[in-house]
């Protein structure tokens, strides 16, 4: 899918900015004058490291900070990468470090301040304040809504301002100059993870919570804003420095008060720059990162071959210095982000070939993607999908369903049970996820530790949730004829009691239709009576004064069939997949919806049986005359039916049809390949699928077994692998 890439203007400065971190290293301007060097390396270059720390918030920390159903496991893997990255830059500067003595008096306190805040060489700083401030808000979010944290995110800046540029004023107060002196025998600076790395984390959240108004006749006047916004901002602060620099004010020149518009400024004009159509922007952030590790070496290394070769340009003219470091820097980014990009798309592929050895579900990311699109575009603007990823998302796959809908911004799930949730939870997928069953009581913490939305299946179990006294999120199920689950229509006084519960949040109502499938009249004037039966509970709820939580009825069927019942929500489940329950009703929408899964295995081995013998368990099979079998991988422990056995079931094999022979076993099938030429050990078999100009459709099963599509897809075994095969390439 082509997608434009939003993000290109924030990609385009990632190099850029990393070289501005180099000039503050190398002082490029110094050979002209103080001024030149203190304008472009301690006032413009202060732009780059707040820039990173802005993509941090808006792509890392955004979600977790502002949404409660936010998982930590986004945070986890982020700060582990970090750590890496760290770890890796202290050894390559432990030699240098020791060669220059930076450890001959190292204490254990001093080592503290070195690896927590300094850095473990003069640049690495950066790793530890990415760490240190992320724990800090994320320890902030138990106490703080988000706001709360942007003002403290604020009062710690401006309480690093006056360690940093602002020190002379800071110094004047007695009190204030003893306690900033304490400060600093534990960090040498203030502008570190503790005071500034949180407030441009933030800055980047909230660039994150925009609305993108790219497409929208207003970019351009956007654009201009942000640009003027930006040069009169960077202006104000050009003077801010200029003055406090001017009155010596300075201990450190890191940090302004107007160095916080400045970047959100001119973050917003790079996210308000041209579009480029989408690239993976993986080259950008490895190379920059990777110049950001090695400059240092880079200028180390100058210095020696200058010192050894007694050509002193690159030592004692700083432009030189810089544009060699910057030169070379890049060039060595560049190949290591090569090699890198090599050796990951290798493993890449290693992987997914492992996972293609036995039995295995593709899923078709494009596919699902178009469904998406095409469900959107049938619901209102004001009603969500909720997608039902139940059943390991109909035998799909939960969390690689639920990751790809993750991203193309689905917020909201709905699956059967707790423990679902709780995988996909675990899995760090975030959004709403609806419990649409009946949760055990011995399960509530379950509910509570992993933010999943409970069904209020009838006022006996709203008794029940009432027990348990903690606050819970839940969704009151209300029963309009399908005698399934949820309170009936007619008891108002009950739903109304369960609104009352005062340990009950309810976030929903909703509703089930039981037939909903175009099948004539009978079945539409049902359907009609059962939303007239919800929106009398909905009138009763307003005539008694209750504010109305978010409502939903249709799933798959009611959304095609019934779209003026549309909600807040839709539960759309087997559509998404690209298929509905029948061949049938499938056809009517071909067009519009593309499967997602296809099934397929391996053939284990060929042979040859002669006429009289028979193959499989039992002797419900005897062949006729000489023929060639081939077992397959794949019983119905993996989800293929037993029922298919003794050719009333077929897979295809190099684009021809295998019929079944004998009894399906557990683990597998053996299938008539004598028409096919050539099939050999490891050729691939499809069971659901395309193979050449054929295809079997999850639609054929389920006619052949007389049940509906949803079945044979959600037993579709824990053993196949899911593969995902297109890319439906989105940023995380
Ligand atoms: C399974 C389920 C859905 C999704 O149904 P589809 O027909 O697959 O779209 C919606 N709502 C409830 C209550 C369900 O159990």
């Amino acid at each position: 899918m082509q997608e434009k890439n939003r993000y290109a203007g924030i990609d385009a400065f990632r190099i850029p900015a990393a070289i501005l971190v180099v000039a503050i290293h190398t002082s490029p301007f110094a050979v002209f004058s103080d001024s030149a060097d203190f304008f472009l390396t301690r006032v413009l270059a202060r732009i780059a490291v707040p820039f990173f720390f802005m993509i941090t918030g808006q792509f890392v920390l955004s979600d977790y900070l502002t949404e409660t159903w936010e998982p930590f496991v986004k945070i986890g893997k982020y700060l582990k990468k970090m750590l890496v990255f760290y770890g890796i830059s202290i050894l390559l500067y432990l030699p240098i470090g020791i060669y220059a003595g930076h450890y001959k008096n190292l204490t254990i306190p001093l080592l503290f301040k070195m690896i927590v805040f300094d850095g473990t060489f003069y640049h690495l700083w950066y790793f530890p304040a990415c760490m240190v401030g992320i724990l800090l808000l994320c320890l902030l979010k138990r106490f703080f809504t988000i706001r709360g944290m942007y003002a403290a995110a604020g009062l710690l800046y401006a309480a690093g301002l006056f360690g940093d540029s602002y020190y002379g004023l800071a110094e004047k107060i007695p009190a204030a100059a003893s306690i900033y002196e304490a400060g600093f025998s534990i960090w040498s600076y203030t502008r570190n993870g503790l005071f500034m790395a949180p407030v441009f984390f933030l800055c980047g959240v909230y660039a994150g919570r925009c609305k993108s108004c790219i497409g929208s006749k207003k970019v351009r006047k956007k654009r201009f804003c942000a640009c003027l916004c930006f040069a009169v901002s960077f202006l104000l602060m050009t003077a801010e420095a200029f003055t406090l620099r001017y009155f010596d004010m300075q201990r450190h020149d890191s940090m302004y008060a107007l160095l916080i518009p400045v970047v959100i400024f001119f973050y917003q004009m790079l996210l308000l720059g041209p579009c480029r159509k989408e690239k993976d922007s993986w080259m950008e952030r490895t190379v920059s990162l990777v110049i950001y590790i090695i400059h240092p070496a880079i200028i180390v290394a100058l210095r020696l071959a200058a010192k050894v070769s007694g050509f002193s340009a690159p030592a004692e003219n700083s432009l030189v210095q810089f544009a060699l470091t910057a030169v070379l820097s890049y060039a060595a980014a560049y190949v290591i982000a090569v090699i890198l990009r090599r050796i990951r798309q290798s493993r890449e592929r290693k992987k997914q070939e492992m996972l293609k050895s036995r039995t295995w579900v593709e899923i078709d990311s494009d596919a699902l993607g178009n469904n998406v699109k095409f469900i959107r575009n049938i619901l209102p603007e004001n009603c969500k999908l909720m997608p039902a990823v139940k059943a390991n998302a109909y035998g799909h796959g939960d969390v690689k369903i639920a990751s790809c809908l993750r991203r193309m911004g689905v917020d909201a799930f709905c699956v059967a049970c707790v423990n679902e949730g709780v995988r996909l939870r675990r899995a760090g997928i975030g959004g709403e996820i609806l419990v649409l069953g009946y949760t055990h009581p011995v399960q509530f913490d379950l509910l509570r530790r992993y933010c999943l939305s409970q069904t209020v299946v009838d006022s006996a179990y709203a008794k029940q949730l009432q027990l348990y006294g903690k606050k819970l999120h839940v969704h009151i199920g209300i029963d309009t004829g399908m005698h399934r689950l949820g309170e009936r229509w007619e008891n108002t006084e009950e739903i109304l009691q369960i609104f009352r519960i005062k340990n009950l949040i309810v976030d929903g109502i909703y509703t089930h239709l039981s037939a909903d499938e175009e099948k004539g009249e009978a079945n539409r004037q049902f359907t009609m009576s059962q939303a007239a039966h919800f929106s009398m509970v909905l009138d009763e709820l307003k005539e008694h004064g209750i504010r109305q939580p978010k409502v939903h009825m249709q799933a798959s069927y009611g959304v095609f069939n019934y779209p003026a019942l549309c909600g807040d929500y839709a539960r759309v489940g087997i559509a998404l997949y690209g298929v509905l329950s029948t061949g049938e009703d499938t056809a009517e929408w071909r067009e519009a919806l593309k499967p997602v899964l296809s099934l397929k295995t391996r053939v284990a081995s060929v042979r040859e049986i002669y006429a009289g013998e028979t193959a499989g368990y039992g002797f419900s099979f005897t062949a006729k005359r000489t023929m060639k079998i081939a077992a397959l991988s794949i019983g119905y422990a993996d989800g293929f039916p037993r029922m298919l056995s003794n050719g009333k079931g077929a897979v295809l094999i190099r684009g021809s049809i295998a019929p079944v022979v004998g009894m399906v076993c557990m683990d597998q099938t053996l299938v008539d390949v004598t028409e096919i030429a050539d099939v050999c050990t490891g050729d691939v078999a499809v069971v659901i699928g395309i193979s050449q100009e054929k295809e079997i459709s999850v639609c054929d099963l389920a006619q052949r077994l007389g049940t509906i599509t949803n079945e044979i897809l959600s037993r579709i075994g824990e053993r196949a692998e899911r593969v995902t095969i297109n890319g439906f390439r989105c940023r995380n």
